[in-house]
């Protein structure tokens, strides 16, 4: 690791104002794996873990969720498991304890993906250095996306914490240097294009402040179902955040979200619009879960993932019609 400066931002203006090769941290939880490897090399690091957005509240319009409270506090919120309860049930697939325990709203969604070239300075990598090349593509990319890729980068987006965000149309509150704003959930990651370098569309001197989760979004039916190589924490090789709202045995609303399988958490607006005003039936899932994949590409080594995604989609959605739970 080499020498950089520490500092602690006072204010958020303070943090969003920060030079350029600085960088922010919170828990640190991805970012000091990075720095251990030399992916990212900070001349400073500005801790913003004392700023005052460590509150959960409930502000009438919705929950809002200050950018700093961990993990564990969102998964155990009250509210919360009541409410959204896939947001509780993702996050609790997503890591370990320790790492919840640190593991903050915003650095959530602010980290990298874990594309394993990416990682590895041996190599070129379009996400790393523009221009150097994607090894993956040609690659071992078992894990790599399998909607939405470019060219230049085939990578995915790994938290679990944002697939459920996406399905609860959340909505990202940002602050900067000319103010704040407010960003829809599936407006805040990016497809990787001709810019893979760019995750998100968060501004150079901006910081998240809070992720709002919307009132009356009638989420109680929602799943979340996550598929991995292994039971214990891993990364998803797909997931599944479904939300059914249910009238007479006719689907009145639909929200489907999936992870792992592309550069962002990949909302199936298609297979929702279907799904609408359709009675409660294996068969129309399955449809539902055939235009969620039409667009599929997959590559040399992730060919599985696209039926694994449909059997995934029609089991949570089969779920959700049933009041929700465990998949
Ligand atoms: Fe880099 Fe993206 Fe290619 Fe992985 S998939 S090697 S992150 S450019």
């Amino acid at each position: 690791m080499k020498n950089f400066t520490y500092t602690r931002a006072t204010s958020i203006k303070d943090a969003a104002r920060r030079p350029e090769k600085s960088l922010l941290i919170a828990g640190g939880t991805n970012l000091v794996d990075r720095m251990k490897v030399f992916l990212d090399q900070p001349t400073q690091i500005i801790d913003i873990s004392r700023l005052d957005l460590k509150k959960i509240e409930n502000t009438g319009n919705g929950l809002r969720l200050g950018a700093l409270v961990t993990n564990t506090q969102v998964a155990d919120n009250l509210e919360v498991r009541k409410n959204y309860p896939i947001l509780s049930r993702a996050i609790l697939a997503g890591a370990s304890q320790q790492i919840r325990n640190v593991a903050t709203v915003g650095g959530n969604l602010m980290q990298r993906t874990r594309c394993p070239y990416y990682y590895d300075t041996a190599f070129g990598c379009n996400k790393r250095q523009p221009g150097s090349g994607c090894p993956a593509a040609t690659g071992i990319n078992r894990m790599h996306a399998i909607l939405g890729a470019s060219d230049t980068c085939i990578a995915v987006n790994p938290s679990d914490m944002c697939v459920a965000l996406s399905a609860l149309d959340a909505v990202v509150e940002v602050e900067g240097v000319k103010g704040r704003r407010q960003i829809p959930f599936s407006d805040f990651h990016r497809l990787p294009g001709n810019q893979p370098e760019r995750d998100t569309t968060l501004g150079d001197n901006e910081i998240i402040t809070a992720v709002i989760l919307p009132a009356n979004i009638n989420a109680q039916s929602g799943v979340y179902l996550k598929l991995r190589d292994r039971a214990s924490y891993s990364f998803a090789l797909i997931s599944v955040a479904a939300i059914l709202d249910i009238d007479n045995n006719k689907v009145r609303n639909a929200r489907i979200a999936l992870g792992g399988v592309a550069h962002k958490p990949w909302r199936s607006k298609e297979a929702e619009q279907f799904l609408i005003g359709k009675s409660v039936d294996e068969s129309v899932f399955q449809q539902a879960a055939d235009l969620a994949l039409r667009n599929a590409q997959p590559l040399e080594h992730n060919k599985f993932k696209v039926e694994m995604s449909k059997r995934a989609i029609r089991r949570a959605l089969m779920v959700s019609a049933k009041g929700g739970g465990v998949a």
